[in-house]
């Protein structure tokens, strides 16, 4: 089937929630490539929004998915699933986790996390500490309370009434956000990056100033890691970075390296909030979606995915900060291991990104002024040599 054909079906059939999307249609993938259609290649710098951390079509991946699917998909959580036991066992081992829950999505894990921390004050007798502090520019999914959550107006403007019980506060300042803790307050909910507002990082004594007054206001912290989390940041965890641990904390984008899969980590009291019938999930934790998650964490150990991360993160920034002396249009580069943005004076990110893909590179934009990038964790320095000559030519032929 032609791209052409392909288009003009989904316009037809699927849903506009996309507008015009960029034209292409990918058919396969390997490492950091991708391949359309027309057999064109392109070098993979997101990597699906920072899903794909294994790269594309990872032998081992591939192989131990053929395996379970052969074996069987699916069985309901009304059983013992022994893939699930051995992921939540390897989740808790690798992090401040005593016990998990898997969900389908990123959304779905953040809705979990939020109904963990009511439950958390109602079965304390606590039932008006329902309240959850987010932060502006912040993304959590976009069920109606996750948006509710998500401190972007224009994400929720034409779902209201949202989910009530968030207030939202600016990000790095600990003393607005203290000033907005109430007696209705149950948790503080953030990520220690974030992604859909624009590669926004948070200062280390920011984060553990929220840990400390989550601990002074006896209230939890929720960190959303759905994007930061598993090795993106150059750590397996973005809070390792401040050395501060998180009440709960909840996963999706690359724990299945493709395959959707999301989970809520929690410690300590929080860990033992849910007893029988107060959450569940038909998909969540299914062998199929297990198996995967199981290999990539095995996979990422392997191979010192999470070094590599921080590695060519380090590298990427260097040879990007060069990039900036050499155009005065960039304003700003920053980032945390392979989450990295580019920040422009003029709105030229989508000019960038079009330009990166008639190269062969697939890059991201957030709005009109930054470019995102989100490879593979498996990113040579020879990927971020070729990737940054490309930027290189791009900006220099804009600039004239
Ligand atoms: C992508 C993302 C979500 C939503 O995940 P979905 O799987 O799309 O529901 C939530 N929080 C953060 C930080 C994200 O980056």
């Amino acid at each position: 089937m032609k791209l052409a054909e392909i288009i003009e079906m989904d316009q037809k059939y699927y849903m506009n929630t996309f507008g015009a999307r960029v034209p292409v249609c990918f058919d396969y993938g390997k490492g950091m490539y991708l391949w359309d259609i027309e057999g064109k290649r392109y070098c993979d710098f997101l990597a699906g929004i920072a899903v794909s951390v294994l790269g594309h079509s990872h032998p081992k991946l591939v192989d131990a998915l053929k395996e379970q699917v052969g074996k069987f998909l699916h069985c309901s959580s009304l059983y013992y699933i022994r893939q699930q036991a051995e992921l939540a066992k390897m989740l808790v081992s690798i992090s401040c986790a005593d016990r998990v829950f898997f969900s389908n999505s990123g959304a779905e894990a953040n809705e979990g996390a939020i109904k963990l921390a009511r439950l958390y004050f109602r079965k304390r007798g606590k039932p008006h500490k329902f309240e959850i502090i987010t932060l502006d520019k912040s993304f959590h999914g976009r069920t109606l309370t996750t948006l509710a959550a998500t401190g972007q107006e224009k994400y929720q403007d034409t779902y209201r009434p949202l989910t009530p019980g968030f207030k939202h506060v600016p990000g790095n300042n600990p003393d607005i956000l203290e000033s907005a803790v109430c007696e209705n307050t149950c948790a503080i909910m953030l990520e220690p990056v974030q992604g859909e507002g624009g590669v926004n990082l948070m200062s280390p004594g920011y984060i553990r100033g929220v840990r400390d007054i989550c601990n002074k206001h006896g209230i939890l912290l929720i960190l959303d890691e759905v994007q930061t989390g598993l090795g993106r940041t150059g750590s397996m965890f973005c809070y390792e970075h401040f050395g501060i641990e998180p009440d709960i904390f909840t996963l999706a984008k690359a724990l299945g390296g493709g395959v959707p899969i999301g989970a809520i980590c929690a410690r300590g009291e929080a860990a033992e909030v849910f007893s029988p019938g107060d959450h569940g999930s038909t998909f969540g934790g299914n062998p199929l979606a297990c198996t995967a998650a199981i290999t990539v964490l095995k996979v990422m150990q392997e191979e010192n995915l999470v070094d590599n991360s921080r590695k060519m993160g380090a590298y990427f920034m260097e040879k990007l900060a060069a990039l900036q002396h050499k155009y005065s249009i960039i304003s700003e580069v920053r980032g945390m291991g392979l989450m990295i943005g580019i920040q422009f004076k003029d709105e030229i990110a989508v000019k960038v990104k079009e330009e990166c893909f008639k190269k062969g590179y697939l890059v991201g934009n957030v709005g009109p002024g930054i470019i995102r990038l989100l490879p593979p964790l498996i990113v040579t320095r020879d990927n971020i040599d070729d990737m940054t000559d490309v930027l290189d030519d791009v900006l220099s032929s804009i600039a004239k």
